[in-house]
């Protein structure tokens, strides 16, 4: 048993106002069979059931079944991958004519999930979000980057209520609609170039065992353009890309365009296959990786669709690290993607990952993962490396914890 304590968690990818927003969706990422997820769906009282979290690689959800409930819209635990039952189908079909029409077409979800999730979250606004953050809080994440913000509301909020502890990034046709403080508030874009693993969208250079190799959503010329004219529109560019195709279409057309760090400073998001080559060109270009030590978990889960090579090589810390110089806290930091938030699992994750070349020290993670110093508060840590476990209290200093300091473990 080790005993530690280091600082507050700063998430640096989630997407705070998106799921402060989704509060009303049945969350099924507990469940591991399908009886479990439909007496959850069943107990939602609103006029199209919400579900989200679904774990495709337990389950499936059979048209069938779902068709016996009312009008339900489901998301898996990725998502990237939807459900839609007739009755939904035939509640939407007036209004939102495309989503029913193109829901079941992968391609055009995958270019269309912002579109997909406004059903997601009509029903919350901004509201949720100050609750949200004291969630996060609580489960030992002080700061964020919100990865989606997509009205002015969410993004003023952010800024002013939770200024030096929220970064906020949107994708280009979010960021177009926003006024010109929503516009201020925002520091970067971000652009997909694949999919995920969970819905097989994730671009691979080899095929899944299903075949089939995934999504590019660009081609490699399109994909040029929209980096460029991100880099004008907001000087910082995230780009996800997951499948090591997706990361050799990116870091390829970065060195074509050549654009100096001063003009466009970019982050590769979750680079979960990245290979040994495609590392090292990434660190020449200077690009910082935005990494998610709980998608290590993949190789575990995964198996039903990665070959076992993909399952070794996800997530390559040590590679990075070790090999590649990638530094963390330089240019290889760490966050959830919200699957799930909190310090307990980033630590279980990062430390007792899968495969050891997943491993991360816990300075690398410190380093990586937490914010400069204990002035909010600090986790309190007993690391049990035989049975896999982290137990982390979570102490708030100040405000946060109504004047008092506060523990859970
Ligand atoms: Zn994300």
């Amino acid at each position: 048993m080790i005993k530690a304590r280091i600082p507050l968690l700063h998430d640096r990818h989630t997407h705070v106002s998106f799921y402060a927003a989704l509060g009303q969706a049945a969350d099924l990422s507990a469940c591991t069979g399908l009886k479990a997820a439909l007496a959850l769906l069943k107990k939602q009282k609103t006029p199209l059931a919400l579900g989200r979290g679904w774990r495709d690689n337990y389950y499936d959800l059979p048209r069938a079944e779902l068709d016996k409930l009312g009008p339900a819209f489901v998301c898996n635990v990725s998502l990237h991958s939807f459900r839609l039952n007739g009755p939904a189908r035939e509640l939407l079909a007036g209004k939102f004519p495309e989503i029913v029409a193109g829901i079941d077409d992968q391609r055009w979800v995958e270019r269309n999930l912002n579109r997909i999730f406004g059903l997601f979250t009509a029903s919350g606004g901004a509201g949720a979000i100050p609750a949200y953050m004291s969630h996060l809080a609580a489960l030992g994440i002080w700061a964020a980057d919100d990865m989606l913000v997509s009205s002015d509301e969410a993004a003023l909020l952010l800024r002013k209520k939770y200024a030096g502890r929220v970064t906020l990034w949107t994708e280009p046709d979010c960021y177009r609609k926003l006024g010109a403080a929503g516009k201020a508030a925002v520091s970067g874009l971000k652009i997909f170039t694949d999919g995920a693993l969970g819905a097989r969208t994730a671009a691979l250079a080899r095929p899944y065992k299903s075949g089939g190799r995934g999504l590019l959503l660009h081609s490699d010329d399109g994909l040029k353009k929209i980096i460029k004219s991100a880099g004008r529109l907001a000087g910082r560019l995230a780009i996800h890309a997951i499948g090591d195709a997706a990361l050799e279409q990116a870091v390829s057309a970065l060195e074509r365009l050549a654009i100096p760090a001063g003009e466009l400073a970019v982050r590769l998001e979750h680079a979960q296959l990245i290979t040994p080559e495609q590392a090292r060109r990434a660190k020449k270009l200077g690009v910082c990786l935005c990494m998610q030590p709980n998608f290590s978990e993949d190789s575990a889960s995964y198996g039903d669709r990665l070959p076992p090579r993909y399952l070794r090589l996800n997530n390559p810390f040590r590679m990075l690290i070790d090999r590649a110089g990638f530094i963390p806290g330089e240019d290889l930091v760490f966050g959830s993607d919200g699957m799930p938030h909190g310090a307990a699992a980033a630590l279980e994750s990062s430390l007792f990952p899968p495969f050891p070349g997943q491993r991360l020290t816990l300075e690398e993670f410190t380093a990586g993962y937490c914010v400069p110093g204990l002035a909010h508060g600090w986790l309190d840590l007993r690391l049990d490396g035989r049975k896999k476990k982290a137990a982390v209290k979570v102490t708030l200093s100040g405000e946060q914890a109504g004047g008092r300091s506060r523990g859970v473990w």
